[in-house]
């Protein structure tokens, strides 16, 4: 009768003997975060104890020659737990993510003005960005200045102008209440 595995909540049976090196052993005991029930420090395993293969991941095997034996590579540490999967799936930063996501799909069915479409908000980033070389380029040169600030109502309803009326889109481009 093989011996069970030594992990928490773990049900397998059979599986690796914690190494002698105290370095590499201690490192095993803190991966499977078992405590003593009666001390409760970290557990001690004794001779015939045993982690299961399913704690393992395939980088942690070296190939044999024979390759139908798994042989742990020397420095081996398990790290596949359940505990870990269910930290990971119900992380609060993970449901934040998830939410934000989902607000994010929900914006553009706010705003019922059919003319109104997500591309704009690229010419309006072009505008930004144009207007901020306006403004180095008035810094070198007035003359120069004049030339571009004339062009600028020829982004015509993509300017940020024509928005600042409308809190609702305002709101959608940048996250302020008003302009
Ligand atoms: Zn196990």
């Amino acid at each position: 009768m093989p011996q069970r595995c030594c992990v928490p909540g773990c049900k397998a049976s059979g599986g690796h003997r914690f190494p002698n090196d105290p370095t590499l052993r201690m490192k095993w005991r803190v991966a499977i975060r078992r405590t003593d029930v009666k001390t409760k420090k970290l557990w001690n395993p004794g001779q015939h104890d045993v982690v299961c293969y399913d704690h393992f991941l395939a980088t942690d095997y070296r190939r044999t020659l024979s390759g139908d034996r798994c042989r742990l590579t020397e420095n081996a540490i398990p790290s596949v737990f359940k505990f870990m999967k269910t930290c990971s799936e119900e992380s609060p930063r993970a449901k934040r993510f998830k939410s934000r996501s989902d607000a994010s799909l929900a914006i553009p069915h706010l705003i019922n003005d059919d003319s109104i479409d997500v591309q704009y908000e690229t010419e309006i980033e072009t505008t930004k960005e144009a207007q901020e070389s306006i403004i180095i380029n008035d810094i070198e040169s007035s003359q120069k200045s004049k030339n571009i600030q004339c062009d600028i109502p020829s982004f015509g309803k993509f300017s940020i102008e024509s928005f600042k009326e409308d809190n609702k889109i305002i709101n959608y481009y940048t996250g302020f209440p008003r302009f």
